[in-house]
């Protein structure tokens, strides 16, 4: 028999020098940068490079954004029709695409995310969110939800560092559409492209006020959920923080929508065509490092086919191109931070205490910056923590079912109900799986497929409501039984 021939890859290295990032960002309030007191370093996660100094938000830069928002919103943009909003949103959404490779470029040396996928998946998803609800911006009123909906005001909104620009799209862009103004707040660990954005805003000539950016950490996040002045609160992050969010916002009249955890079921029948179920396993949770709520991150296999499915998925794993997110070859970047490199190792450790099994695919990891190998256990049984908490890593939980029915019971033991993925070649028994499941969102034979017209949430601890599609624009106006 012949010896396959194989080749290495050579390097395949974007340029960072399409980028310009500046020793030191302040606030984008009442459009304009304005400057912060004080600062904290942002780094690169694969190198620990220092990228920048990023501004930490107090009260009064909270209260100076709220400020201009309101302003915005009475005086302009709850003035301006649904036809010039949707051109800003277009304007957004074409100078998005016009400085794409800056903005994946960007993504990447902040977040560690493999510049394949920022520049394929997160930048055009972006700019296709701001496509999408441009086109809605004048049309409310056909969008099903009543003939009398109105903007809430000024919505605060807090996104996580796993996403960056497309949390930032996801939020912006209906609240925009459907007539809000924004006060936001980008992660402590990923703030660049959202001052990046901040740009883009003005270069478009949306109004002063419309768009707010405060950056900062977990308390200007609580500075923006309690402040008087914000009438909807549009969050995504963990269920702890969903948590004293919803709490801080029981009693006023905010309006509050929450995406949260997940620990989502990869479930595979024996009938399912197992080469195309490998590679969405492999999509489901080592896409971008496992750092993605739906992640697909409990595989739930059946019995008949668990050995042949485990073997084939480690000699896929083992393909997986782990290392610097700047090569185009890469697969698998760095860990965002490293509190979540430490928050993954001591998780996976309590995967070999508790009695499963490890293996991880062979590499070699960079000595600097934060990495952890894709990595799956067998023998994993419910009661396991792997098997309970979110890893946000690239970590695989591997169960096993003999029925179909002990296969759905096992996918809905969770306190999460985010996401979920069926494999089955049957019709019927897909249908069958999706109507037990209590996931938001179910993929059939593929996974992590996003689409902005494409409503996506969760039940139980995965949150409230819905983001995308015509259920995400109807969480930014009242009328519609969302108040
Ligand atoms: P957090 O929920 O702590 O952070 C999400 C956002 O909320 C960040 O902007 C954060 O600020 C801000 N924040 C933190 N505390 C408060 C508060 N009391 N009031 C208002 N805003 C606040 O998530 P982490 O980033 O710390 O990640 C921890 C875990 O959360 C992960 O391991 C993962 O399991 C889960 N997670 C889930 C995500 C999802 O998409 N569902 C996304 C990210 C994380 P800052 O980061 O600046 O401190």
């Amino acid at each position: 028999m012949e010896t396959p021939v194989s080749f290495d890859y050579a390097p395949a290295p974007e340029s960072r020098a399409v980028v310009s990032i500046k020793p030191k960002y302040g606030h984008f309030i009442g459009g304009k940068f304005v400057a912060g007191s004080k600062h904290f370093p942002t780094i690169n996660p694969a190198t620990e490079e220092v990228l920048s100094q990023i501004a930490l938000a107090g009260k009064a830069d909270v209260d100076a954004a709220v400020k201009a928002a309101r302003k915005a919103y009475t005086t302009t943009w709850s003035k301006m029709s649904g036809k010039e909003r949707g051109k800003y949103l277009f304007r957004i959404a074409r100078i998005m695409q016009e400085r794409s490779r800056e903005f994946a470029v960007l993504e990447t040396l902040d977040n560690g995310k493999p510049i394949r996928e920022s520049r394929d998946v997160d930048v055009p998803l972006a700019a296709a969110h701001f496509f999408y609800h441009a086109g809605w911006a004048d049309k409310l009123e056909f969008a099903g939800l009543g003939t009398s909906t109105k903007p809430h005001g000024v919505a605060g909104q807090i996104i996580p560092w796993n996403f960056p620009l497309l949390m930032l799209a996801w939020k912006v862009a209906p609240a925009l559409a459907a007539g809000n103004t924004v006060v936001l707040k980008p992660a402590e660990n990923t703030s660049l492209t959202a001052l990046l954005f901040a740009e883009v805003c003005q270069q478009a000539e949306l109004p002063a006020g419309v768009v707010n950016i405060v950056t900062g950490d977990g308390s200007t996040g609580a500075l923006i959920v309690n402040h008087p002045g914000i009438d909807k609160i549009a969050f995504t992050g963990s269920t702890e923080v969903g948590k004293i969010i919803a709490r801080a916002v029981a009693p006023t009249h905010k309006s509050v929508t929450l995406e949260l955890g997940g620990k989502a079921a990869n479930i595979i029948f024996e009938d399912a065509a197992i080469d195309e179920a490998i590679e969405g396993i492999v999509n489901g949770v080592f896409f971008n490092q496992g750092h993605v709520c739906c992640a697909g991150s409990r595989l739930i296999l059946q019995e008949s086919v668990a050995e042949e499915v485990v073997e084939k998925l480690k000699k896929r794993m083992a393909k997986i191109r782990v290392g610097d997110p700047m090569d185009k070859n890469t697969d698998l970047g760095a860990i965002n931070s490293k509190e979540q490199l430490l928050k993954i190792r001591d998780l996976s450790a309590t995967g070999d205490t508790e009695g499963a099994e490890r293996w991880s695919a062979p590499c070699d990891l960079p000595t600097k910056g934060f990495w952890f190998p894709p990595t799956i256990f067998t023998g994993v049984t419910q009661s396991h923590r792997i098997a309970r908490e979110e890893i946000f890593g690239p970590v695989l939980s591997v169960l096993t079912f003999r029925t179909p029915q002990e296969g759905i019971d096992k996918a809905n033991n969770t306190p999460f109900g985010l996401s979920a993925g069926i494999w089955s070649e049957k019709g019927s028994r897909i249908l069958w799986a999706s109507q037990q499941l209590r996931a938001g969102v179910i993929w059939a034979n593929t996974f992590n497929k996003f689409d902005p017209t494409s409503p996506f949430g969760g039940y139980k601890e995965s949150g409230w409501g819905r983001e995308g599609g015509r259920h995400g624009l109807s969480a930014y106006l009242k009328g519609v039984g969302h108040e």
